[in-house]
């Protein structure tokens, strides 16, 4: 890997496996116990909404018991101290990247200290359980959800993080399934553009054959070694 400048990783749910946060698809496709379908839709938020915002209470009030890991902490080291363009953009719902450390960060299906407005749109950094009906301090209306992007909802900046994948050098998916879209096409767009690939996952994904190369195990120690091989 000579010449490379500008970086873009994109993380899933594996990053943070070693921190005792379960992954979606776990054993049995279900994440902590639930249908995707039950918690992760428009239709289920509205079908029921005391479910949908129990279980991202109970997923936001885990994460006071668990701590950043190796991969996300040389993960911000590499933000702190890349001297090229860096963005690293998470599936993941958790803040265990920004309390590694982590800036130049794009949480594309958003986060479970953020509640939404599905009113006015506007977004407020939320910390305790948040039941269906709180109003938004913004515009008043008693309409905030967990800010969590459903499927069949736009992920955030897209925008910026299609800009990065065209300028990158090097793109790097690091515990992710590849089996949620947009996000499961970066690696394509990437190459399309020149970049080269690399996949660090526990088993091999459904996107690996798009990788030019794919390293196999946990992130705790594979992310370390490749952020000790950049050379900084
Ligand atoms: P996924 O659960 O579908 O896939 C996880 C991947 O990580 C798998 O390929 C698995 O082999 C791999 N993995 C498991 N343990 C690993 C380890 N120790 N090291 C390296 N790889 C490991 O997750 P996804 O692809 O991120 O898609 C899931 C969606 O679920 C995302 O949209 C996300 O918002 C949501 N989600 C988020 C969290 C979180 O915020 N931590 C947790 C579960 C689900
Ligand atoms: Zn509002």
């Amino acid at each position: 890997m000579t010449g490379i400048r500008n970086i873009v990783i994109l993380t899933g749910a594996g990053v943070s496996a070693e921190s005792s946060v379960a992954t979606f698809r776990g054993p049995g496709g279900l994440w902590e116990g639930h249908r995707v379908e039950d918690v992760c839709t428009p239709r289920a938020l509205a079908r029921d909404p005391e479910l949908v915002h129990r279980f991202y209470d109970e997923r936001r009030a885990k994460l006071t018991s668990v701590e950043p890991n190796a991969a996300h902490r040389a993960l911000a080291r590499l933000d702190r101290e890349w001297p090229g363009e860096l963005l690293l953009v998470t599936q993941n719902v958790d803040d265990l990247h920004e309390r590694a450390g982590s800036r130049r960060l794009v949480h594309m299906h958003g986060e479970l200290k953020s509640a939404l407005c599905a009113a006015c749109g506007n977004r407020t950094a939320w910390e305790d359980s948040l039941p269906p009906e709180t109003e938004c301090p913004d515009c008043g209306t008693p309409a905030l959800r967990p800010d969590i992007v459903f499927f069949g909802e736009m992920p955030y900046q897209m925008e910026r993080i299609e800009r990065a994948l065209a300028e990158a050098d090097l793109f790097v998916s690091i515990g992710t399934s590849g089996a949620v879209y947009p996000a499961a096409g970066f690696v394509q767009t990437a190459r399309y553009h020149g970049a080269e690939t690399l996949e660090l996952n526990l088993d091999p994904s459904e996107g690996s054959a798009w990788f030019g190369e794919s390293r196999l195990g946990p992130a705790g120690e594979l992310v370390p070694a490749w952020v000790g091989s950049l050379g900084i």
